[in-house]
């Protein structure tokens, strides 16, 4: 099918879809490049809708770096809600970019973001409705390249079958890297065999076919192996030495998006060392955009967008060396403009509270703190260590200040837990809202997001086991009976989604046959309550034969090896491990910008530290060559271990 034919059965099927402006692209700042005169096509899928989508900045970053080159054209392709899927099905329209509406097939590269794993079944589905074989040992020459990155591929393993090459890491180079080798590929006429290969000589790249799984008589994984001299072992990730400066040029969607505003991105990498989150371990180290950099990007993002909101963000806000300085630069710079700012994940002190006044927030609906546990023993464990006392400053000061809610995110499930532990996240809700109650009186309100943990990969919980489905239940039923009231409310998530995400982030590569059994079945958009089906998942685990407790529940020796350790983020195993047995003593670790603690991001990266002094990173800087442990290879290198 044409791009014209696209055209012309979109006119049919569009007014009688919802939202039909999630599908017809046109947008102001969209880049559209003459197709025939451009060597590299690379369409980049978000798998989940639009309105989720646009707000991707990964992606938004890409798809500009791309349409900088001359040579090189991005496209955005997104998944249909269902309603529009059996539109297109019933009108063979396959899976098509917005800009320019040709087919996905015709493109030379499909780059997927994956930020979350329940994503994986619209990987699948996308595939499938663009007419591309689902799995990578049946696509021939004719067929696009399938990358896929973001953080949910530092455990590639359960989707490798679909995947043609990951991108382990930070993507603002390997991209350009990717698109060279592709064009210097296209103009040999190498066949695809060759290309692979190539593409995993590229640092950060993971081409899974050249690697073979094996397992131990139990069941567990035993090793990896490598079935060709260009795979490297283990594959590290990518990154950037300096962050670059930031993108401007927004697409501005027609209809309304999850987030409608400008994001910057302020520092990457978070240095605090809380052991369930996996972004703060995979994304080390802390770079930092100079204040100046950052203003100048908002003015000339707020001048090319006319967007009303903009999102200073990272992982740790706080924790950015010049936020005060930041928060007085933006305010200065834009007052007058009713502009809305967001400065999400701040740190429990008083000093946040100062920031967001510094601001000038105007909103002040509500107030965000994310404490993950209520008792101070929990927060010793989790290496999130502030005392309930503080916590309980913290909200006065939100209070007084003007905030009328607070809402407050914890974590169930953490390792160790206890009843006690759950019922002292309603006691500690309470007391918050006793505190504005005394202050603002029956205005004040307290909402609690309670989510479940995950033993996620490369973190120092990764041996823990994850509750079972009847313990989550009985946590939250504790937790609904406890947290009522005027002024108190509570939102949790389904248990079932809680295994889902625990089975397909930990999984290893017999997870694929049951990603692909449950696409078969009608699994689609996971990750929305009305559309995940818990039934499809166990059904596809009983069909292969896998047990999925296997997966969430069993407790792992110490000295297990994980089917996601080939993937290396640099962060040492022996790091982890010893950071899992300090959470066992209720050890902290103080952040590591104190006291650098040696977790295998200096040896690593020592070459790239060494030529980028200074406090363009937060980690120590690195001038002995004696420190070096192993010299990373350039781009196009192999790195042998
Ligand atoms: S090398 Fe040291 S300072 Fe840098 S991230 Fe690791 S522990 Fe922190």
């Amino acid at each position: 099918m044409t791009s014209e034919d696209i055209h012309r059965n979109l006119d049919r099927v569009l007014p009688g879809v919802q939202k039909p402006g999630r599908y017809i692209g046109g947008e102001l700042n969209q880049v559209v490049k003459d197709w025939e005169k451009i060597a590299v096509k690379v369409a980049l899928i978000f798998p989940d809708i639009y309105d989720l989508g646009m707000s991707n900045l990964g992606l938004a970053i890409l798809y500009d770096l791309i349409n900088q080159r001359p040579d090189a054209l991005a496209e955005r392709a997104y998944s249909p809600w269902p309603d529009m899927e059996t539109a297109m099905r019933q009108a063979d329209i396959p899976l098509y970019s917005l800009e320019t509406r040709h087919p996905l097939a015709q493109f030379d590269i499909l780059g997927f973001s994956l930020p979350y794993e329940a994503q994986y079944t619209n990987v699948l589905n996308a595939l499938d409705l663009a007419g591309i074989p689902l799995f990578a040992s049946e696509r021939t020459e004719n067929y696009p390249i399938v990358i896929a990155g973001g953080h949910a591929t530092y455990n590639p393993e359960p989707m490798h079958a679909f995947i043609d090459a990951f991108v382990i890491g930070e993507g603002e180079e390997v991209i350009q890297e990717i698109i060279d080798l592709y064009l210097s590929w296209k103009s040999r006429g190498g066949d695809r065999g060759e290309l692979l290969r190539s593409l995993a000589r590229i640092w950060g790249v993971y081409v899974p076919s050249l690697y073979k799984d094996h397992y131990e008589a139990d069941g567990t994984f035993a090793y990896i192996e490598r079935l060709d001299d260009s795979a490297p072992l283990p594959v590290f990730k990518r990154i950037v030495a300096k962050l670059p400066p930031p993108t401007t040029n927004f697409i501005v969607p027609y209809v309304d998006t999850v987030h409608n505003r400008i994001p910057v991105e302020i520092m990457r990498g978070c240095t605090r060392g809380c052991r369930f989150c996996q972004a703060g371990m995979i994304t080390r180290p802390v770079r930092e955009r100079p204040v100046e950099e950052i203003v100048a990007a908002l003015e000339e993002a707020l001048a090319k967008t006319g967007f009303e909101e903009i999102g200073l963000l990272s992982l740790s806000s706080s924790d950015y060396t010049h936020i005060l300085e930041l928060a007085q630069a933006v305010s200065a710079r834009f007052t007058g403009r009713h502009l809305a700012v967001s400065l999400p994940s701040l740190r429990i002190e008083s000093f946040s509270v100062d920031l967001m006044d510094a601001l000038k927030d105007t909103r002040r609906s509500g107030f965000t703190l994310a404490p993950e546990a209520a008792t101070e023993r929990m927060r010793e464990i989790i290496n999130k260590p502030v005392s309930t006392r503080q916590l309980l400053e913290t909200a006065c000061a939100i209070f007084s200040r003007g905030w009328s809610t607070i809402k407050l995110y914890f974590m169930i499930g953490h390792p160790s837990e206890t009843l006690d532990d759950v019922q002292a996240i309603a006691d500690l809700c309470r007391a918050v809202l006793a505190e504005g109650r005394k202050l603002i009186g029956g205005r004040a309100q307290v909402t609690a997001g309670v989510s479940t943990f995950v033993p996620k990969p490369h973190t120092p919980f990764q041996w823990v086991p994850c509750d079972t489905v009847e313990t989550i239940h009985s946590k939250q039923e504790l937790l609904k009976k406890s947290l009522r009231g005027k002024g108190l409310k509570l939102n949790w998530n389904n248990p079932a989604e809680t295994m889902l995400e625990t089975w397909l982030s930990r999984g290893d590569r017999r997870m694929a046959e049951v990603i692909y059994r449950a696409w078969r079945s009608g699994a689609r958009f996971d990750s929305w309550s009305e559309h995940f089906r818990y039934d499809l998942w166990l059904d596809a685990f009983a069909r292969v034969g896998l047990e999925p407790t296997f997966y969430t529940h069993r407790e792992r020796p110490i000295d297990e090896t994980f089917p996601w350790e080939h993937i290396s983020t640099s962060v040492h195993k022996k790091f982890l491990t010893e950071d899992y047995l300090w959470s066992l003593q209720g050890k902290t670790r103080v952040d590591c910008r104190e006291r650098c603690f040696a977790c295998g991001i200096l040896p690593t990266f020592a070459d790239l530290r060494r030529n980028n002094p200074g406090d363009v990173w937060q980690c120590p800087e690195v001038k002995s060559k004696r420190l070096r442990i192993r010299d990373l290879a350039p781009a196009g290198e192999i790195i042998q271990v």
